[in-house]
């Protein structure tokens, strides 16, 4: 068994991006939203401001109360979006149950659309691939850049996806079979979740639930991608019973250490790209 290393691939990304953003005169900002005061959630806005920091993007923090109206976090959208210094937004999910999350994400300029949430952004890479778009569903871009670091082949595999959220699940799904593997994705309804997930060749799951996934379940030799973030105290647990599947598994994210950090620093990318993008519109412009 080998580790997917996730620190190692972000790191990678995060030099690449630091040279990008040297040479930039105009420094990306990006704009995070954060509504209420989720514990989990307050720490992964604080660790996406010190990656910014890391590669020289300046990042910004809206913090709303938990009870801010939909139409007032509309209105804070609608700033960011005619604010010429901002380059990117993204607005920390989950956010309160009175909030529609849907009208949110549309709210955002599909162009400062950091996390590739917007229709616009998310129809593109469905529709075509992801070279089509400026940004890339950050967890699942996340998730193949790995695979690709560690020469995984993708096309003609069996990829099963277990979870079918919008962030996660479906444009994992979809960014499998752009690059040509057959996909079944799981969901809380499947019926026998088991006599799928040992098809896998490539096992990928986002639930949310420790040890859902145990050894018995498992192909020998299958790639597994850990999404989950299950918190027990201060100890982070993935969906996956890592001790026992890293015994048949070829390759293995660990939890922490996978996934959590290339979604960063592919956010990051999304970033850096929207800014260069925006650069380049207004040098047209003047034309
Ligand atoms: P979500 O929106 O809650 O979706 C969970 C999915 O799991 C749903 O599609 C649900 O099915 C499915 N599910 C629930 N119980 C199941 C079961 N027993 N068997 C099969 N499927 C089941 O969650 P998410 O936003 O996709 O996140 C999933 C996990 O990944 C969470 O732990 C989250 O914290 C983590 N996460 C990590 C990162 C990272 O960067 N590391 C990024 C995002 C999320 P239904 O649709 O039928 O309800």
């Amino acid at each position: 068994m080998a580790l997917l290393d996730g620190k190692k691939l972000a790191q990678k990304i995060l030099k690449e991006l630091k040279k990008q953003v040297s040479r930039m005169k105009k420094k990306p900002v990006l704009a995070m939203v954060l509504v209420g005061d989720d514990p989990a959630s307050s720490i992964y806005v604080r660790r996406k401001g010190f990656f910014c920091a890391e590669t020289g993007i300046v990042s910004k923090t809206l913090k709303l109360p938990a009870d801010v109206s939909e139409k007032k976090l509309l209105k804070v959208i609608s700033q960011l979006n005619k604010d010429k210094n901002i380059s990117a937004i993204m607005v920390q999910l989950p956010l309160p149950k009175h909030i529609n999350k849907i009208k949110i994400i549309e709210a955002i300029d599909p162009g400062k659309d950091a996390d590739c949430l917007h229709p616009e952004n998310y129809g593109k890479f469905a529709q075509v691939d992801e070279s089509y778009s400026v940004v890339a569903p950050a967890t699942p871009f996340g998730i193949v850049r790995l695979l690709e670091e560690y020469k995984i082949k993708i096309e003609g595999k069996h990829a099963v996806v277990v979870g079918r959220s919008n962030i996660v699940g479906k444009p994992a799904a979809q960014l499998l079979l752009n690059r040509g593997a057959t996909v079944t994705v799981c969901h809380r309804h499947t019926k026998n979740l088991p006599a799928f997930t040992r098809q896998a060749d490539i096992l990928v799951v986002a639930v949310g639930k420790k040890n859902l996934i145990k050894a018995e379940m498992v192909k020998k030799g299958a790639v597994v991608v850990d999404v989950g973030v299950n918190r027990v105290g201060k100890k982070i647990f993935g969906d996956v019973d890592f001790d026992n599947v890293s015994k048949k598994a070829s390759f293995i994210t660990p939890v922490p250490g996978g996934v959590g950090p290339t979604t960063i620093a592919t956010l990051l990318w999304n970033t850096v790209q929207l800014a260069r993008l925006a650069k380049a519109t207004a040098k047209r412009a003047k034309k």
